[in-house]
């Protein structure tokens, strides 16, 4: 494995006095694809918030070899880490072309930008056919397409996707996840967060499983898709 873009040990996360994440630590290497599987309530969320730097946090989390926990969210999103949040958060009143710029605003170099929206529309041409839609009156599936793409309009180096399968029919999730691989080879790296372990495994090379704010399980993912535990608790087997 090629040296860690994300390197986290013992990290705490707690709402209140409540421990939602209790002193995990994993890494995910330049150019790999990791998911985070587990079930509802797990701490994947909260784990992705924590890096994101949207909650106060104990632990040590390193992105390019440097400690990031002083690091406002502004800052790390101009270093290249994008958090697509569960839920898309696309905003619903403005279209879709705005959309995509609001995930510039942090880039000064217009030319640029440019160019990147129109990358953007070439990996997913329905948005340039909605481009003066508005964001709210999308299918989910083309919300979730919207978010990536915003997301990508911010030139990220490590993505971090909260489940992005969540509430879409069959059809637009193969769609999204097919657009996920399309990310992924053009070398982003990617933390992606899932309820859905059999999809997540399937496109990931490493998985970690999460049960109660610890992680009880790491492996490459076909060796989880192939662990009796993992086959019992998460892909209904
Ligand atoms: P899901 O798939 O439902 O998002 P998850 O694995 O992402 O599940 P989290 O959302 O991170 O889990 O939640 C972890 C724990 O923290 C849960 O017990 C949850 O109830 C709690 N929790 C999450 N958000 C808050 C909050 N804002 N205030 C208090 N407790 C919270």
């Amino acid at each position: 494995m090629s040296a860690p873009m994300l390197e986290v040990r013992d990290l705490h996360v707690s709402y209140g006095g409540i421990a939602a994440v209790k002193g995990i630590g994993f890494e995910v290497a330049v150019g790999e694809m990791v998911c985070l599987i587990g079930a509802n309530g797990a701490g994947k969320t909260t784990t992705l918030k924590a890096l994101a730097r949207l909650l106060p946090t104990q632990g040590a989390i390193h992105y390019g070899g440097h400690s990031i926990l002083q690091r406002p969210v502004h800052a790390l999103i101009g270093e290249g880490m994008t958090l697509v949040p569960e839920g898309r958060g696309v905003f619903a009143r403005l279209t879709v072309a705005e959309n995509l710029d609001m995930g510039a605003y942090c880039r000064g170099d217009r030319a640029e930008i440019a160019t990147d929206l129109a990358r953007v529309y070439a990996l997913l041409p329905r948005l340039k056919e909605r481009a003066g839609q508005l964001a709210g009156t999308l299918s989910g599936g083309e919300q979730q397409m919207l978010a990536i793409g915003r997301a990508l309009m911010s030139r990220p180096k490590l993505l971090l996707l909260d489940e992005p399968s969540m509430g879409l029919a069959p059809i637009m999730v193969q769609k999204v996840f097919e657009v996920i691989q399309s990310v992924a080879a053009e070398g982003v790296t990617i933390l992606l967060v899932e309820q859905n372990a059999k999809l997540a495994l399937s496109v990931a090379a490493r998985g970690y499983v999460m049960e109660s704010g610890l992680i009880t399980l790491s492996d490459l993912a076909p060796a989880l898709l192939a662990n009796p535990k993992v086959r019992e608790a998460y892909l209904g087997e």
